[in-house]
């Protein structure tokens, strides 16, 4: 097959997020299945060109934005460790800056930066003569390529025959925006919009809604966010457009990269270890508290190392986690890294405890991808008490590094973790339903009796280890999703 891929992020490229580490994989992945893949993604001022080998073409693409058009210069590069091709739009208007969607707001044109994004993947493949099977679009920020699929380009020879798959991977953030900004720059009447049309939504454009109602397919990042997105108010609005979707809406569990996240091969950790070897993944916890915390001393290495790597958005569930935190600190029961960026409130009780126990809390607030595989080696114990995720990959990458993972039940979280049951050894994490600090309490508790308990504790790690959630698997299922979204067109 022939995928067109767009989306604003990828890795190593440019990333904020899971999304980026999914386009990547999965990109990977088909190729080494035979397909053949092209990516199109923007070419941000942060990316680093030289690292990469990240080199100018000649071609220049003529993108049109409503009444005018514009032009990018594409830029070339490979995935590393791939033969993928991803193509790099330049543009100084929209794209050379040093943030994804934004500084700390979001970027006020956004709008128009995306929407030039969606429309430009078409005019890549032209200038290319890549005929796409598949057109495949990730979020909002790419969800109008869905719309201009449809529109404008199923009456070139070249797209005639493609099928539009659009992946959801957070329903938080749907792209809102006035029609009469977002219309004439699609190159669409705004007499188009009205109540009940495919761009609207409680009376404003609705990107989410439009990539949804014009894709052949639908898919969701795992098989319990695609119900709960259909069915609870995750769906945040959009369940009635979901479910006049039919069986066209299907759940897709993201996979990992293992030659990215594996203690046996990571040259990023301090040690490497195998499932055979945990008393080293007990090294990188002592080098990793030696260089980030010197007052350890203070608390014997024994006290369990609790780890959280996240974007500190409200959905990670930092404000339940903030109404237990410190008792358990302040006692010394375990010490808390943690690496992250986002909402300064969030940002500012990280800061306080840090201040306030030092010789307990590790905080790195911002981007760090070394210091993410080292916290997550290091830890005992992943923390994420999300209000919702989507899939989630950090504790898909905490299990495979024996990190045991106190998640909330919800979406991904449900599909990857199992609760360990010490009856029968079998389970990987430890689950809490209920939003609120008293279930995480008790969850926290459940966990902290089993470190080091032997048999337990060997087990449980093992058991995480050896759970298979590689993106092989789920690049073949999006394959048989592709194959469903083809017999539409
Ligand atoms: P989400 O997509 O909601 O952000 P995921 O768990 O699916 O959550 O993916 C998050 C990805 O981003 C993981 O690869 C995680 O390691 C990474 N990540 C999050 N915050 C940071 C950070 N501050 N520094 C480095 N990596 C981070």
């Amino acid at each position: 097959m022939n995928i067109l891929v767009t989306a604003a992020e990828i890795t190593p490229f440019a990333k904020a997020g899971g999304l980026a580490d999914v386009v990547a994989s999965l990109s990977k992945e088909w190729s080494l299945l035979g397909h053949n893949v092209i990516v199109v993604i923007p070419k941000y001022g942060m990316i680093d060109l030289t690292l990469y080998s990240i080199t100018p073409t000649n071609i220049i693409i003529e993108v049109p934005m409503g009444y005018w058009k514009e032009y990018a210069r594409l830029w070339k590069g490979k995935i590393p460790g791939s033969d993928v091709d991803v193509y790099f739009l330049e543009s100084a208007d929209y794209f050379d800056r040093r943030g994804i969607y934004g500084d700390r707001e979001g970027y006020t044109d956004n709008h128009k930066r995306f929407t030039f994004l969606s429309r430009a993947a078409f005019e890549v493949a032209k200038a290319l003569n890549f005929k796409p099977d598949i057109l495949h679009a990730h979020d909002y920020h790419t969800s109008l390529a869905l719309a201009f699929l449809k529109i404008f380009y199923k009456y070139d020879p070249l797209f005639s025959k493609t099928a539009g798959v659009y992946t959801i991977h957070n329903m938080g953030y749907q792209g809102q925006y006035l029609p009469s900004t977002i219309l004439p720059l699609m190159g669409v009447n705004t007499r188009d919009f009205y109540a009940g049309s495919w761009y609207e939504h409680d009376g404003i454009f609705n990107s989410m809604k439009v990539g949804i109602m014009f894709a052949d397919k639908v898919t969701a990042v795992s098989p319990t966010y695609a119900k709960e997105i259909r069915w609870t108010s995750l769906g945040e609005g959009m369940q009635p457009y979901l479910n006049s979707k039919g069986g066209d809406v299907i759940g897709i569990l993201n996979g990992t990269d293992y030659t990215e996240w594996n203690p046996e091969l990571d040259d990023l950790i301090y040690k490497q270890y195998t499932q055979n070897d945990l008393e080293t993944k007990e090294h990188n916890k002592q080098l990793f508290l030696k260089e980030h915390c010197p007052q350890q001393k203070t608390l014997s290495y024994d006290v369990p190392l609790v780890g959280m790597v996240a974007r500190l958005t409200k959905q990670k569930g930092i404000d339940v986690l903030e109404q237990i935190l410190e008792s358990y600190l302040y006692a010394g029961v375990f010490r808390f890294a943690v690496l992250g960026s986002g909402e300064k409130r969030f940002e500012d009780y990280f800061r306080y405890l840090e201040r306030k126990y030092s010789d307990r809390v590790i905080v790195h607030l911002g981007y760090n991808n070394a210091l993410s595989h080292k916290i997550i080696a290091a830890s005992d114990f992943l923390m994420m008490p999300s209000l919702y995720e989507p899939c989630g990959l950090t504790q898909m990458y905490a299990l495979k590094y024996g990190t045991v993972p106190i998640v909330r039940s919800t979406g991904g979280l449900s599909d990857t973790v199992l609760e360990y049951n010490r009856n029968t050894s079998q389970g990987t994490g430890f689950l809490f339903y209920g939003y609120n600090a008293h279930d995480l309490g008790l969850t926290v508790n459940r966990a902290l009796s089993v470190y080091k308990t032997h048999p337990h504790w060997n087990i449980i790690r093992t058991n995480g280890i050896n759970a298979d959630f590689s993106a092989s698997r789920s690049a073949e299922e999006y394959i048989k999703a592709f194959q469903w979204a083809l017999e539409k067109v």
